[in-house]
């Protein structure tokens, strides 16, 4: 943007009014800035505003307004779609936002828009206490839980929006609401499930649970114990508490010292069974998994902190994924499953995973707009590689794994872990009757669209 323009003229008093910085093309730190995790997506915005405070969030989105620039909002930067960017408009960068205060007495946490899952996740601990979070410590919170919110204690608190409490929020006209159960009650509805489609959560409230001791049960197998592994572990899952969680899974085997290393780079199959409570429960729960002949187990108490550590995948890497919720997971599915690992892309990062619903996810509030209460199981092809060449047989498979689960689908898609697919697929995400509903906030809050850069809710 030249200066003497009114672009250059309003860029340089962004730059002049903010506390945070402001990156535009050619400035130092841009493209550090315009990076995400998926290494696929590369977007040029024409300014990135990384805001150091809820006034700076309004100072860019009144910025963004005079000049008619559309909006993306940055928190983790873990959209697969890379929503947090876009070309020629502005991002509202939220990464300096990142402070949790704890408040052990009411157990509930306020954690900035920008947070990441490690910084909640290490805030939380020493007190005791956790929520419902992501399966990796990199992730934002506010895409994470505007989004849904599913992890490895879902089963046990509920989903990520079950626990969402409040939020601070920016709106389009550059308005900063309180919006809680009783103040702004539509908006706060909206808020479970409907992303980042209403404005700029720069803090959210989290319900916090007492969590004193956590325990994993690791097993890896050869492929051709791959039908007895998941078939173990789903029978383990139901007919267990809701304390029990995780997910059966293929994989290359990674370079860790729990690996043999002549399987380092082969695939193998697996579950990881956790546990939202002390060892001994989680080892006899465990029995039947640890029976199935393996090549590999990690059997320990861990920190649920740490745990969230464990499966962190490295940033730079090119990622594809989806996932669909099914009605129930019968040997049949199982097989199906099972045999689409033998096309999964090896060796890459990419993980084939099944993971378990129910207990505390299917007795949450039924109104939410989140279609995937009811579900059993939910499978996620998470297609993750290096090699540009390889872009084309994982997205295929990613699309394979969605074929494969039609049968036993709810008709539901998770829409964090899922791409841009298109329309129909976010209101498969969100439910059509939700999504009339939704239609009619997002034309009160955002009529114009602004914020847009996510799993889109039109204007009515
Ligand atoms: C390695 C990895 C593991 C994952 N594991 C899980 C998992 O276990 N469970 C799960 O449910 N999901 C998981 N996800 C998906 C993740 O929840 C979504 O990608 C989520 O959108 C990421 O949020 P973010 O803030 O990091 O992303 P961003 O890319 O920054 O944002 C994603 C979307 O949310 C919006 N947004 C972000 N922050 C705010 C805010 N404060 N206010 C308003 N809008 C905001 C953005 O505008 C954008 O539309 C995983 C993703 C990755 C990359």
């Amino acid at each position: 943007m030249a200066p003497f323009t009114k672009a250059g003229t309003a860029l340089a008093a962004l730059r002049e009014d903010l506390s945070g910085e402001v990156f535009a093309p050619g400035d130092a730190g841009y493209d550090e800035a315009r990076t995400v995790f998926n290494a696929m997506i590369d977007r040029r915005p024409a300014v990135i505003a990384r805001c150091e405070s809820p006034a700076d969030v309004v100072t860019a989105v009144r910025f963004a307004r005079e000049l008619d620039l559309k909006i993306a909002v940055r928190g983790g930067g873990h959209s697969v779609a890379g929503m947090s960017l876009n070309d020629g408009g502005l991002v509202v960068d939220l990464r300096r936002m990142n402070g949790v205060t704890v408040r052990p007495a009411a157990k509930a946490a306020l954690v900035g828009g920008g947070a990441t899952m490690s910084h909640l996740d290490r805030a939380c601990q020493p007190y005791g206490l956790a929520t419902t979070g992501g399966r990796a410590s990199t992730t934002g919170v506010g895409g994470f839980v505007l989004g849904g919110g599913s992890g490895w204690l879902d089963r046990k608190f509920g989903l990520a929006v079950d626990n969402l409490l409040g939020a601070e929020l920016v709106t389009a006209e550059g308005e900063l609401l309180q919006v809680t159960a009783r103040d702004h009650p539509e908006l706060f509805w909206g808020l479970h499930g409907g992303g980042g489609n209403f404005g700029i959560a720069t803090s959210l409230t989290l319900r916090l649970h007492e969590l004193p001791s956590m325990a994993i049960a690791l097993v890896l197998c050869l492929p051709e114990h791959g039908p007895e592994v998941v078939r173990t572990f789903r029978d383990v899952i139901e007919a267990g508490p809701r304390e029990a969680g995780g997910a059966a899974f293929y994989l290359t085997a990674p370079p860790e010292q729990f690996v043999p290393p002549h399987l380092v780079g082969r695939m193998l199959s697996g579950a990881l069974l956790t546990y939202a409570g002390p060892e001994e429960e989680m080892r006899a729960l465990a029995a039947p998994l640890l029976a199935v002949p393996h090549v590999a187990e990690v059997v320990t108490a861990i920190p649920y902190a740490d745990l969230q550590c464990m499966t962190d995948d490295p940033p730079g890497m090119r990622n594809h994924w989806s996932a669909e919720y099914l009605t129930q997971a019968p040997d049949a599915f199982v097989d199906v499953f099972c045999a689409r690992a033998g096309s999964m892309p090896v060796p890459t990062r990419t993980q084939h995973l099944l993971w378990p619903q129910g207990g505390a996810i299917a007795e949450g509030p039924d109104d939410y707009p989140v279609p995937y209460r009811g579900a059993s199981w939910a499978v996620h092809p998470f297609g993750v590689w290096e090699d540009p060449a390889d872009d084309e047989r994982c997205r295929q498979w990613v699309k394979d794994v969605r074929a494969d689960a039609a049968p036993w689908s709810t008709g539901a898609v998770y829409l964090n872990l899922t791409g841009d697919e298109g329309a129909d697929r976010v209101v498969a995400g969100l439910g059509a009757e939700n999504m009339r509903r939704l239609g009619a906030l997002k034309r009160r809050y955002d009529p114009d669209n602004v914020f847009r850069y996510n799993h889109n809710i039109r204007p009515a």
